[in-house]
């Protein structure tokens, strides 16, 4: 390609929009441009690294043994409701309506419609295991789409999902994903660390997530540097202790608090509380009905295990006028002694480490009272103990003691080992080897492609653009001649380069621009070509050229070893 002839409309400034370095040179680098928020054009050279992120994923798909369907991306609210994620995904579905004002759905994932499919086409242990693949765009109705590609409204991924006809089989298919992935990331020139993953609301048994470790990511993952556990914060444990001390025979007693709204002031003066000796009470609507949760006052609710112990992703915090009409009090003064509940009937989830816990202070359900020798096992009715707690730096690593470490980072890839919730409820069933019906057993697997790339930008990056690994670059080689009159040696030699390089099926651009080098050279480092082959008259009177690695110093060479030293480059930069 000519760089006359194609577009990159590189940007001196940076777009007031772009908040992440990735996005911010998404932009500048001329590879994409938004339509609005959430919606963006790939550029001819934003759509060559696209592509080439696609054949990654495709080739390592294949090689896994998965199928490439395409699936449609407007689908029945029908299959919808029969999985029961009409009303569970709501948050994410975008709706339309047909000319007969019927509803239809734009497809965030496909779990429905591969099972749907499967249900008509596979009867027998015999057709097992299968795995289906597709690159699609998907649409999800984000609440804040931002940070470019990141968190878009449409964007491109390739989804899996695998039908197996045993559990044994599935975890085997699970697996072979898992490796699948570790390769496409490793190709792509990206660096992620796979963590243990809760399986939020798509259901299932477990899961992984593929991060890259990014200041700018919107997750955060728990890791441990003894024993190499690591787990998103919506998953990760610890190993903590529980509140001790002896048990109390006192007995709950009331006392005066005005004013005290927090954890914080209930531990001042003249109170002097400590916030590991408090119970801090939460309510939640889940569905329809109020819950109580209960958390010591030290830790923070993960509102993730929350969804897990609730069964239902459908929950918000309780609102002032709801909580006050149900407990007599304010948020500050709540608590969930028997003794102090208006009505009976609540249900009340309470962390772990809260078992066994003698000694507490909680609010009294009357405003400005909180009551303090409180024994949890006399003196509240907890329905459910689980793990609610966020992990925190510096905990131990629930498998090895170690402290954990705390990091941010953007996930690109999920594997879920989902069992039958779908394969039941749209019935996906066949016949097993003894001639019984079965569910089958499925998994399913995502890799934002879209965000993958930008990921890919926003690990590898310098101050003057991007840099490519040259695996995904929109081309490899840029040659940039510094006298661009098609008769001048100079230009000569680029476009003999220029053939042989296309020749040893290298990817070229020729930047045939009549502009000053430093211009020419900038925006050949913005836009982050992994090798510049640089042509001006005074090299080229010794005989020779200037190669430049992107990142890299500059070597020169004779004009006529030009080609074998990118060979050479290329070979390096696909082996890294
Ligand atoms: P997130 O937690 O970031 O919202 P998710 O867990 O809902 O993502 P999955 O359903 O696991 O996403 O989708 C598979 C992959 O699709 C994700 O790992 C991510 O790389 C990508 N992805 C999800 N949502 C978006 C989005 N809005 N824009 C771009 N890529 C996305
Ligand atoms: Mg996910």
């Amino acid at each position: 390609m000519r760089w006359t002839q194609t577009i990159i409309p590189t940007l001196k400034e940076t777009p007031a929009e772009a908040e992440i370095v990735s996005h911010k040179l998404l932009l500048r680098a001329g590879l994409i441009r938004k339509l609005t928020g959430g919606l963006y054009t790939f550029m001819p050279l934003g759509l060559r690294a696209l592509r080439k992120v696609e054949q990654i994923v495709r080739e390592e798909m294949n090689r896994a043994g998965a199928l490439e369907v395409l699936m449609p991306a407007l689908q029945p609210p029908e299959i919808w409701q029969r999985s029961g994620r009409y009303e569970t995904a709501q948050d994410v579905l975008f709706k339309v309506r047909d000319r007969a004002k019927k509803e239809w759905v734009l497809g965030p994932t496909h779990e429905e419609v591969i099972t749907t499919l499967v249900a008509g086409e596979i009867s027998s242990y015999r057709q097992m295991p299968k795995n289906f693949y597709q690159i699609q765009t998907k649409f999800r109705d984000e609440i804040r789409p931002r940070f470019g590609l990141m968190r878009a409204k449409e964007f491109i991924m390739k989804d899996a999902y695998s039908f197996d006809a045993t559990d044994a089989g599935a975890q085997d298919s699970y697996r072979k994903m898992y490796d699948a992935y570790t390769r496409i990331f490793q190709r792509c020139g990206l660096k992620t660390i796979p963590v243990e993953a809760d399986t939020g609301v798509m259901g299932g048994k477990f899961s992984h997530e593929f991060m890259v470790p990014a200041e700018t990511g919107e997750n955060e993952v728990a890791y441990c540097d003894g024993c190499g556990y690591a787990a998103n914060v919506e998953k990760a444990t610890s190993q903590v202790t529980r509140v001790t001390g002896e048990a109390a025979s006192a007995l709950p007693e009331k006392f005066a608090t005005p004013g005290v709204l927090t954890i914080e002031a209930l531990s001042q003066a003249p109170y002097q509380v400590p916030a590991e000796r408090q119970i801090k009470t939460l309510v939640y609507m889940a569905e329809s009905k109020l819950v109580l949760i209960l958390m010591r006052g030290d830790d923070q609710l993960n509102e993730a295990k929350l969804a897990g112990a609730l069964g239902t992703g459908m929950f918000r915090p309780g609102e002032p006028g709801e909580i006050f009409a149900a407990l007599g009090a304010h948020p500050g003064s709540l608590g969930a002694v028997t003794s102090t509940l208006k009505n009976s009937g609540w249900t009340i989830y309470a962390d772990e480490r809260l078992k066994d816990a003698v000694g507490m202070t909680t609010g009294a359900n009357e405003d400005g009272f909180h009551l303090r020798n409180i024994s949890i096992a006399r003196d509240i009715q907890v329905n459910t103990w689980s793990d609610l707690r966020l992990v925190q730096a510096g905990e131990p690593c629930p498998k090895c003691g170690q402290p954990l470490k705390v990091r941010r980072a953007i996930e690109v890839g999920h594997v879920f080992k989902l069992g039958t919730k779908y394969s039941q409820a749209l019935d996906a069933l066949f016949l097993d080897e003894s001639g019984k019906q079965q569910p089958a057993v499925m998994g399913c697997y995502g890799i934002g492609v879209t965000r993958t790339l930008q990921a890919v930008i926003e690990q590898s990056h310098d101050e003057q653009g991007i840099v490519w690994p040259v695996s995904v670059a929109p081309y490899t080689v840029c040659i940039t001649p510094l006298n661009v009159a098609p008769d001048s040696p100079v230009m000569k030699l680029a476009e003999k380069i220029y053939a042989e390089l296309a020749a040893a099926g290298i990817d070229a651009i020729l930047d045939d621009r009549n502009e000053r080098p430093g211009f020419k050279f900038k925006d050949s480092e913005l836009v982050g070509f992994p090798i510049r082959v640089g042509i001006g008259e005074k090299s080229l009177a010794k005989g020779e050229v200037e190669i430049k690695p992107r990142a890299g110093a500059m070597t020169a060479v004779k004009a006529e070893e030009a080609v074998s030293a990118v060979q050479a480059l290329v070979r390096a930069g696909l082996t890294a």
